[in-house]
């Protein structure tokens, strides 16, 4: 199959209006027009698994959320400073999805922004400017945001104020050292800012490790970092833009499965299922001096149209049962994909947390030394037979799965099935 003429011209506009900062995925790009449930359609109205994109997670064009958007944007659509009762409903209904504790939030319109907030809190409250993050973390676009987001490479220098730990990868620590390594390298980064003169504001953490390689487990291996940057005096974000809204499965947030109590929670992506909205949710203590000083205003975030369509969300993860669903169907595919594992010894690990799994391909099981080619095919590969996913990690070669929660067993089975033709087909 190659591009049709029209696809070509496409993306010749493309190029030329958007500049070269605008990536593609895949070698053949897809041109997408439609979306519903798991799947995608092509311009020409080939379906597409859809097997990657964690925002649309209820399903691409959810009726309950379309409903909510179009019925909100033909009343009224406004700021925050009216009163209305859509954004107290929804961060009331929001919150209680929390831990005690963690009872306020605030609205923004991406996560980038949520983080950005997170950072400027942070450093009001403590009175520190460090920050300490995972090695290939991403935590945003904004200037001080991409300052600890490495994962962005050549484009950004490191802020020097921001120290990386690296993250913890559980295909080449034993879980015991997994349960202390963690700790001990955020102590390190702490002592490291210290001797620099750099009081630590915060330790940001994606709990499901997504762009470092997605590490779900050992359960409980987050604790000792986050024990560390309190007793430094910083305080524990959770960012949940990646795992939250129930994907893990286990818990409704990725941090629930540490056992952990962050001081402030990042939230994003599948928020609004496609519906720009982000936000944070803290504890009170956190914002109570900054509040008053800050007069926080953001001219989209929670309008009466986004806490619409957030209230849809969190009442369809609820009554459709999708925490649930993720688990189940998350532990099928995971078997499904173990299975795979014991045919092909390409695949090196399969690991992850309800429907957000992690596919590590090596060249050689016994060095597990990562294979980027392979993965790319495999990558490719997919697509050609119409099943979406991508890779992450530090040298992109774990297959990044990460399906809408109302994913199926018969999706996974349709996912497995592609996977082994793959496979088969592409390894040497
Ligand atoms: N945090 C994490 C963990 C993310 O994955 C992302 C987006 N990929 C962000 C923050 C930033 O979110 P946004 O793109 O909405 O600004």
């Amino acid at each position: 199959e190659r591009l049709s003429d029209g696809e070509r011209a496409l993306i010749a506009r493309r190029e030329k209006v958007l500049g070269p900062a605008y990536r593609l995925f895949y070698e053949k790009p897809l041109h997408l027009v439609r979306g519903e449930g798991v799947f995608l359609y092509d311009a020409a109205g080939e379906p597409y698994l859809d097997a990657y994109n964690n925002v649309a997670s209820l399903g691409h064009c959810h009726p309950r959320v379309v409903e909510a958007i179009t019925k909100q944007t033909a009343i009224l659509n406004t700021h925050t400073r009216y009163l209305h009762e859509g954004i107290v409903d929804y961060a009331e209904s929001l919150t209680a999805t929390f831990p005690e504790g963690l009872s306020q939030a605030m609205f923004t319109c991406t996560g980038s922004e949520a983080n950005d907030l997170a950072v400027r809190i942070a450093r009001f409250v403590t009175g520190g400017t460090g920050i300490i993050a995972t090695e290939l973390a991403y935590h945003g676009l904004t200037s001080a945001v991409a300052e600890f987001s490495p994962s962005l490479g050549e484009s950004v220098t490191l802020g020097p104020h921001v120290r990386t730990v690296p993250a913890p990868d559980s295909y080449r620590h034993s879980p015991e050292e997994m349960m202390e390594k963690f700790g001990r390298d955020v102590r390190a980064a702490i002592a490291d800012l210290r001797r620099h003169g750099i009081k630590p504001a915060m330790l940001i953490v994606d709990t499901i490790f997504s762009s470092d390689g997605i590490f779900a487990g050992p359960r409980g291996f987050l604790k000792p970092a986050v024990d560390a940057i309190h007793e430094a005096g910083g305080l524990f974000v959770a960012d949940e833009v990646q795992p939250g809204f129930g994907r893990t499965g286990e818990a409704m947030w990725g941090f629930e499965r540490h056992g952990i109590s962050p001081d402030m929670v990042t939230l994003g992506k599948p928020m609004g299922n496609g519906y720009p909205m982000a936000g944070i949710v803290l504890r009170p203590e956190v914002i109570a001096e900054f509040g008053p000083k800050a007069r926080y205003f953001n001219t989209f975030g929670g309008n009466p149209v986004a806490a619409a369509a957030g209230k849809a969300v969190l009442d369809t993860i609820r009554i459709d049962g999708l925490q649930q669903n993720a688990l189940d169907v998350g532990r099928y595919l995971m078997d499904g994909l173990k299975d795979l594992a014991d045919r092909h010894p390409a695949i090196g690990d399969v690991r992850g947390a309800g429907l957000f799994i992690g596919v590590e391909i090596v060249s050689d099981p016994a060095t597990r030394s990562p294979d980027a080619a392979l993965t790319t095919r495999i990558v490719n590969g997919l697509r050609e037979r119409r099943v979406l996913i991508s890779a992450s990690g530090p040298r992109a070669n774990v297959l990044k799965i990460r399906p809408p929660l109302v994913f199926s067993r018969e999706n996974a089975d349709m996912l497995v099935d592609a996977l082994g033709k793959v496979m088969a087909a592409a390894s040497p």
